[in-house]
Formats: structure tokens, sequence, C-alpha cells
């Protein structure tokens, strides 16, 4: 395996539960939850118009995702806020256009690049150009490895969202008062995600015991990120997986009881594929199926009583660390960060901020989403 999986279990149990650790500062607006055209999403920000070294580029990976229009907008609004001017792009997802977009931020001259990665290998030569021309850059949510030119990395406690969503499957089942066997089917992220191999680790610490004492059983067989991975998160291919996975493994009457499920989009394609063949009626309930995110879709969803869980992520927290990131590298101070062991990505550990996640169904997401102000009651119906 490429990627080097370098985590903690203590430091997972020994990071607060409390919202409050990473809580926002002020309640933001709530969030769009409509997908941008992609021309209305980007600015154009002339190298003109950056003045007194005060030009930032961001890159996100794509609006095709919900969360990751939300974060561009935190950054663009939190960034402008403070005076700067803000080149934000995505990249739909393909390795090339971020290449080619970090290119002409490093000649506009950005004066610092804050980056969230499709492929977490594939920016090492444009980021070396950048460090050449004296650009600084930070790692967005997801780790940029190979690369010693990265200052700083913002991100959430990923291997504590994988252990959300293995115990929340344990809870729901009743692992821990010895019930089962019961069925369970796991999905991945993606494998050139850095955060894929911590969501997962951090579910397995939670599942794979009960695996190995029979109270869980894989009938697909299919463990290890190498067999249950999801190329760039896509529902689509989750849920050509889970076709297979049911017609291979479940066409003799036995029952999908659980589904990991790493992200929200992957989640509905999981859900699709059991109702298509009869899972979600009053003979035959969906199996439990986690997810992460709180993507609208998913939310409402789980209000219906379909996907069972997400893990919230507040964006605007983690556009807020990573400003302070970008304050303190241009005016020439340390950040603040809170982990300086758990990210290696390979050339160096990147000192990093981790926020912390949440964990929510439909017990608590008015608490956690409409209370917090993240989004309207409305927007959730
Ligand atoms: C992010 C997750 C997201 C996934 C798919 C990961 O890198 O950390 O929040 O669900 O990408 O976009």
């Amino acid at each position: 395996m490429k990627m080097k999986k370098i985590f903690s279990l203590l430091l997972a149990g020994a990071m607060s539960l409390a919202l409050a650790a990473c809580a926002p500062s002020a309640p933001a607006e709530p969030q769009a939850t409509e997908t941008a055209p992609a021309a209305e999403a980007q600015t154009e920000a002339p190298a003109a118009e950056a003045e007194g070294g005060k030009y930032v580029g961001v890159l996100m990976p794509t609006q095709s995702s919900q969360r990751w229009i939300q974060d561009g907008d935190n950054m663009k609004k939190q960034l402008e806020a403070k005076g700067y001017t803000v080149d934000l792009q995505y990249a739909e997802d393909v390795v090339e256009n971020q290449v080619s977009q970090l290119e002409n931020m490093v000649t506009k001259g950005v004066n610092v690049l804050v980056i969230a990665s499709i492929d977490g290998e594939a920016l090492t030569a444009v980021i070396d150009k950048a460090a050449e021309a004296g650009i600084k850059v930070i790692a967005y949510d997801r780790l940029i490895r190979g690369s010693g030119n990265i200052t700083y990395y913002a991100t959430f406690d990923n291997f504590k969202v994988g252990v959300q969503q293995g115990s929340y499957i344990a809870d729901k089942l009743g692992l821990a008062d010895g019930k089962g066997p019961f069925n369970v089917e796991l999905f991945g992220g993606s494998p050139d995600d850095n955060n894929a191999y911590f969501f997962y680790d951090g579910a397995m610490s939670i599942l794979q015991p009960y695996i190995d004492k029979g109270q869980l059983v894989v009938k697909s067989g299919q463990t290890g990120m190498d067999k249950v991975s999801t190329l760039r998160w896509d529902g689509a291919t989750a849920q050509a997986r889970m076709d297979n996975i049911l017609s291979a493994s479940y066409s003799d009457g036995s029952k999908v009881d659980a589904v990991l499920s790493p992200y929200d989009g992957i989640s509905i394609g999981i859900l699709s594929s059991l109702k298509a063949v009869g899972y979600g009626s009053a003979d035959q309930p969906l199996p439990i199926v986690t997810g992460q995110d709180a993507e609208v879709p998913s939310v409402k969803s789980i209000i219906a009583g379909e996907q069972a869980q997400t893990v919230f992520k507040d964006t605007r927290t983690l556009a807020e660390k990573t400003v302070q990131m970008v304050d303190a590298v241009l005016q020439g101070k340390e950040a603040e960060v809170n982990d300086t062991t758990t990210y290696d990505n390979g050339v160096k550990v990147v000192p990093s901020f981790l926020c912390d996640p949440v964990s929510v169904d439909a017990s608590n997401y008015k608490e956690v989403l409409i209370d917090s102000g993240y989004y309207t009651e409305d927007q959730l119906k």
C-alpha cells in the first residue's frame, strides 16, 4: 500500500467529543444546498488586484459534492472578510485540471495556496515550483503527500470519523452485548485520498474484533482497502459494487444487516441498490447504512428513516482554522496546531490542526445541524 498510515487509537480516544473544541466563533449563515454552475463558483482574480501580498489561491476538488461547495464558499467569504483577494477554482475531480489550475496560480503570483487535492500524490512537481516562487502551501482537508513544501495541514480527526461510523454499527446491532451474527458489507473511499485509509482504519478498529469473533460476517469476503475502495468517491461505482455483492452473496435469501459507507454520496448509491432488490419495506427493513458530510440529500434520507447515520464536519470551522494558517504564514508567525505526529506525508510530518467530527442520526440532527445555524429547517424539508 502506497499510503503510509500513521494513526493513534489513544489520540482518537483522547480527542474531546465536545463540539466546543472546534466550534465556530459566531453562527454563520446557513449553507447553500444547490450545486452552483461552474462559471459562477470560479473567481478570477487578476494578479494586478493582489495588493500587499494578500492574494490567496484556493483549489477545491469538485462541485459534484455539496460539502466542497460549502468549503469553497466559506473559505472565500472568510478570506475576503479579512481583506484577501481570492482565486477559487474547482477541478471537477480531474487531476490534470487541478495541476493546470495550480500552474496558473503560480504564474499569476498568488502569495499562498490552499489545496484540497484530488489525488494526494499527483501535485509534487507543481508544488515544488510554487515553493521556488516563495509561495507557501497549506493542505486543506486532504493531506498532500510526497512534498516537503507543505507548511500546514488543516483537517478533521479522520481516524475518529471512521471510529464514529464503526461504533454506530456496533451500537445499533448490540455487538457489545454479544448479539449476532450479523451480515455486514464494507465500503472505502478513494484510494488516492489519504483520508480514505484513516476512515477505513478507524471503522475497522471497532468492527474487526467483532468480525474475528464471528458476530459480524462479511459474506462477500471483500475486506481491506485494496478490495473495498471507491475511486473518486463515486456513488454510481459504489452502487454497481453493491449490486454485484447482492447478487453474488445474498441471492440465497440471506439479508444484509449493516453497510459501512465512508461518504454520503456513496451511501445514497448503496441505498438505491438495496431498494432495487426490495429492501426498505415492512418485511425487509434497510440495513444500517453510515455516511459522512451531512449532505442535504443524506440528512433528508436520515429524516425519512433510510440512511441511518452520517458524520458532520463543520466546514465553517475548518475554513476558520485554515484562514488563521494563511494569516500566520503571511505574517511569518506560527499557526495554531494540535497534532504534530499523525500526518506523515512520506517526506515530513506536517503540523496539523484537527477539527472534531460529530456523529449525526435522526436523534440529534436538529440540535447539531439546525440549532448550530448550519442548515435551516426549510433546507431539510
Ligand atoms: C473528505 C470527506 C469527503 C470525501 C469525499 C474526503 O477527503 O474528508 O469529508 O466525504 O473526501 O468528498
